[in-house]
């Protein structure tokens, strides 16, 4: 059975890629933390090629008793791609910023990478192959205002991914990053779409299914000889 997990698949960008690796033949866990039904719409829209996986990427308890228990039921396989796709947002100028909001924000969307991929690096290495695509965004490169801590996040992230991808190359193992601009999903929901799609040389919103092409892509036997790169899938929209 090859198997690949993806945080975050209930819903957006996270169920666009599930489809695409379920196309791809893959058994897919989908990871996801309340929202059960959109989890189970998921594995609907995949033909039930997978199951469910509840847990908290920013817990690192919760990430190793779900991946574990996950591993000691399957002996036999193991998570060839991992795409770490969980994320949140929680946008404030640095004036007002919280604690709170900084450190849920890093926890999610940075500390998750630490935790997921520490539970399924060495079965990769082990087994001389496997693919860790990350979900980071043009504000990890660019970095935008009232983002202060979303951009850390996915700054790190992507840097993160370089250094990994120096360490694992030889046993190919390959990490790369995507990096969405604005995309149609509950999370730019309310976002003001006329403004901000004139900024867009593609003049709209990208969609999921966008985004998935890249990740399957990465995810792919295909891109066996990259490994450390981040590709934009933004309209254009650089910096
Ligand atoms: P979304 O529609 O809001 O979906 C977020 C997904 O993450 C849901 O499946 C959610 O699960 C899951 N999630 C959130 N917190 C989690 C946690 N603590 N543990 C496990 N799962 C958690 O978001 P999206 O737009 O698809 O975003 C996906 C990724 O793309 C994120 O990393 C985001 O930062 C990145 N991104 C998005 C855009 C964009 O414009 N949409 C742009 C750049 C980057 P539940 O359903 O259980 O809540």
């Amino acid at each position: 059975m090859k198997t690949a997990l993806v945080t975050g698949g209930s819903r957006g960008i996270g169920r666009a890629v599930a489809i695409r690796l379920a196309a791809m033949g893959y058994h897919v866990l989908i990871n996801f933390v309340s929202n059960e039904n959109a989890a189970r719409e998921t594995l609907e829209a995949i033909g039930g090629q997978g199951e469910l996986l509840r847990f908290d990427v920013g817990d690192p308890e919760a990430v190793h008793a779900a991946i574990a228990e996950w591993q000691a039921a399957h002996p036999e396989d193991y998570i060839e791609v991992l795409v770490n796709n969980a994320g949140i947002r929680r946008d404030n100028l640095m004036v007002f910023m919280e604690k709170e909001e900084w450190a849920s924000v890093i926890d999610t969307n940075l500390g998750s990478f630490y935790h997921v991929t520490k539970e399924v690096l060495q079965p990769m290495v082990l087994h001389k192959y496997g693919r860790i695509v990350n979900v980071a965004s043009l504000s990890g490169i660019k970095g935008l205002p009232g983002q202060v801590n979303y951009s850390a996040a996915k700054g790190g992230l992507i840097a993160a991914t370089k250094a990994l991808a120096q360490e694992v190359a030889r046993k190919k193992v390959t990490v790369n990053a995507v990096a969405p601009g604005f995309i149609t999903t509950d999370m730019t929901d309310g976002l003001d779409e006329a403004a901000l799609k004139k900024d867009i040389p593609a003049a709209r919103f990208g969609r999921p299914e966008e985004v998935a092409a890249a990740v399957a892509f990465l995810a792919s036997q295909d891109a066996s000889y990259i490994t450390g790169e981040c590709i934009s899938v933004n309209g254009g929209l650089y910096t």
